[in-house]
């Protein structure tokens, strides 16, 4: 502590000498202003919220970054999405009912735990597609471009390793964009993609098959769906109704997709990258 205050001192010492030194130069108000204007530029333009990142020529890809919530389609195709996975609990579960009515998903993985519980998803996600949703599910809208761009650098390569499948779209934990997280969506030539449509377990508690009609009747052509397979019980009453969910949507003439096949079917100029 006596260290800490020592290194404190001298370094107001200093900061405050080489003030009066510039003031003797160029008349003390103004510079003392610019040098709070460039103190305060220079440390936002490093924050979560800046889209750039320091002052070199920045490696940005394409440089094309779309946030997707929904895809314009002209036919009944819907994408259902699961978070947080994998885990033992319900993960599972989920592929298990998915391979029964061959029902393709895209799974927006957390990387610490595809690394943890790779077994579970080995050999598992034929079909399927595996989206980045960081390393450990920590808000990467409050981290700088440099901390998002390694913690998301780190879950690519764990889910990339675990399931044998490079990921191409990126969801952030809890929908959470900053520029950072942008700036670091370009340089990785990453999807930004959300959803239309979740999944609302605590308004149907107990009731599987009242929360399926529910979503059944939510969706749209288009629809990229949210849910999870990791989570509490209360997650139970989605997941035991996905069964249901299925039937219905398929008795309305939707089709499932991936989120990426989803994207490629997109109406409209331009649409699909
Ligand atoms: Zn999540």
């Amino acid at each position: 502590m006596a260290d800490g205050a020592g290194r404190w001192r001298r370094r107001a010492l200093l900061s405050r000498s080489a003030l009066l030194l510039g003031g003797a130069a160029f008349g003390s108000a103004a510079t003392l202003e610019a040098a709070r204007v460039t103190d305060r530029r220079s440390r936002l333009g490093d924050g979560p919220a800046s889209t750039t990142a320091g002052n070199r020529r920045q490696d940005v890809g394409a440089g094309d970054v779309r946030v997707v919530w929904d895809v314009p389609v002209g036919t009944p195709l819907v994408a259902l999405t699961f978070d947080d996975g994998p885990r033992p609990q319900w993960t599972p579960m989920v592929l298990d009912i998915l391979a029964e009515h061959r029902v393709p998903a895209t799974f927006f993985l957390v990387g610490e735990r595809a690394r943890r519980h790779a077994a579970l998803v080995r050999g598992r996600l034929d079909g399927h597609e595996v989206g980045n949703h960081s390393w450990a599910h920590h808000d990467l809208a409050r981290m700088d471009p440099a901390a998002v761009h390694d913690d998301l650098r780190r879950s690519h390569d764990a889910i990339t390793s675990a399931t044998g499948l490079a990921p191409r779209l990126l969801r952030p934990p809890w929908g959470h964009l900053g520029g950072a997280v942008l700036h670091a969506a370009a340089r990785l030539d990453y999807r930004l993609v959300l959803w239309s449509l979740q999944m609302v377990e605590r308004e149907f508690p107990h009731d599987p098959a009242g929360h399926a009609r529910r979503i059944v009747g939510d969706v749209r052509p288009g629809t990229i769906v949210l849910g999870h397979d990791v989570g509490d019980e209360r997650r139970l009453v989605a997941l035991a109704g996905l069964p249901d969910m299925i039937t219905g949507l398929r008795a309305r003439g939707y089709t499932f997709v991936t989120v990426s096949d989803l994207l490629s079917r997109a109406a409209g100029p331009g649409a699909a990258r």
